[in-house]
């Protein structure tokens, strides 16, 4: 069916019409500001909205021959399509060879790359200290006879155990110890192989840093946490730029079903506007609170690698545009790190970390990270700088034995 014919037909295939019709992308050069606002938008076309709200469609009409763009809900919906735009804007500007998939989730779109490039028999590379689920995803990975060897990020210690791997999976800025690695030293090497290389790129966004242009062969990441921002949604994505490789995680995603519903991918799309507003003023705060508290005697460990003088600020500085909302340092015992964290008044205790709302928490409490009893993990959210340093100083203050 042609286009017209789709939007002659009004009601919800009107909607079909309207989402799948022409994109405006932004230029390539254009300010990320600019990029953020823009990204996704369908042409302009008089009296519909600027942003097409949800299509909310679990079947298309579709007499005839089955064909695209839009026939089961499962497979394509016209609110994923302005999304998945959207975050290909932002990951690869300018690039025709990238194609973006979103998620349920960041794990969905993980689990997607993963157990749709490894067979029995392949090597797999993970980070020993990325994402506390990783854990559970090599012992899955095991249980289909892929071999799954670790590194840690620091030092691009990953390149010691890259020979005969079919897949390296690298989290940079790691969460929540925030060493940074070299991407584009590890994508040379691990390509060099005939490996595969895929970036975590949750903590930094795309505002952050683009993994493709460092060499990666895809940018995945959790929508939940900084991309949209707000801590009200779960969401993921996965940008490659191998067709076929590609081809196989959009088929996962059709096998598994791991589907963002219409709301959130709205949610999304329109929480991405703000995008840049929000990581500057949150990186801005970050290194802000970092500074502040870099003169404090009870904190040690203190990492984030916007500090000039942080291990990972010289990496970061090549590859990194901005430095990201986490600040991770240690109190002295569990006991002083639990009191400063009830002591904060402008920062929930809870986990997660991106949203404009400050949040912090004690992170061996999940246990799992090889982190100290006191390591705390903080998320700077938008708050005005002066009165988040304040909450932070009064809480380290009042928090004394
Ligand atoms: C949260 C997170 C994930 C998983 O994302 P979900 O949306 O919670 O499934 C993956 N990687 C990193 C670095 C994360 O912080």
């Amino acid at each position: 069916m042609s286009e017209s014919a789709r939007g002659d037909q009004g009601g919800s295939t009107g909607e079909t019409a309207r989402a799948s019709r022409d994109a405006a992308p932004v230029a390539a050069d254009a300010g990320d500001g600019t990029r953020a606002v823009r990204a996704g938008l369908p042409e302009a076309v008089k009296y519909e909205p600027t942003l097409p709200g949800p299509v909310f469609a679990a079947h298309f009409h579709l007499p005839g021959d089955p064909t695209g763009p839009y026939t089961y809900g499962r497979d394509e919906n016209p609110t994923w399509t302005l999304l998945e735009r959207a975050v290909g804007e932002l990951e690869a500007p300018g690039r025709d060879d990238a194609e973006t998939l979103v998620f349920a989730s960041g794990m969905a779109a993980t689990s997607a790359v993963l157990f749709s490039q490894l067979r029995a028999g392949d090597v797999c590379v993970l980070p020993d200290d990325g994402y506390q689920a990783l854990p559970l995803v090599r012992a899955q990975l095991e249980t289909y006879g892929i071999e799954v060897r670790t590194a840690p990020t620091r030092g691009d210690a990953q390149l010691d155990v890259l020979d005969g791997a079919k897949l390296l999976w690298v989290e940079t800025p790691s969460n929540p110890g925030l060493d940074v690695c070299d991407i584009r030293r590890l994508a040379e090497a691990a390509h060099a192989r005939g490996a595969l290389v895929a970036v975590d790129n949750t903590l930094a966004t795309p505002l952050g840093q683009r993994p493709l242009e460092l060499g990666a062969d895809f940018a995945v990441a959790s929508g939940t946490k900084q991309l949209t921002g707000h801590g009200d949604i779960l969401l993921g994505y996965v940008v490659g730029r191998d067709t076929e490789a590609m081809a196989a995680v959009r088929r996962w995603r059709k096998i598994v079903g791991a589907i963002p519903g219409p709301m959130e991918a709205w949610l999304a799309h329109r929480s991405i506007a703000t995008l840049q507003l929000r990581v500057d003023r949150q990186s801005t705060t970050a290194l802000a609170v970092a500074q502040a508290l870099r003169e404090r005697p009870e904190v040690t460990g203190l990492r984030y690698p916007g500090l000039p003088d942080d291990p990972a600020h010289k990496i970061a500085a090549q590859q990194m545009r901005r430095y990201g909302c986490v600040v991770s340092f240690t109190l002295p015992t569990r006991a002083r790190a639990d009191r400063f964290l009830d002591a904060l008044r402008l920062v929930d205790d809870a986990t997660s970390f991106g949203g404009v709302r400050s949040t912090a928490e004690r992170r061996g409490r999940w246990g799992g990270d090889a982190v100290p009893e006191g390591f705390i993990r903080l998320s700077v959210g938008a708050e005005d700088p002066e009165d988040l340093v304040a909450d932070v100083l009064r809480a380290l203050d009042t928090s004394t034995a």
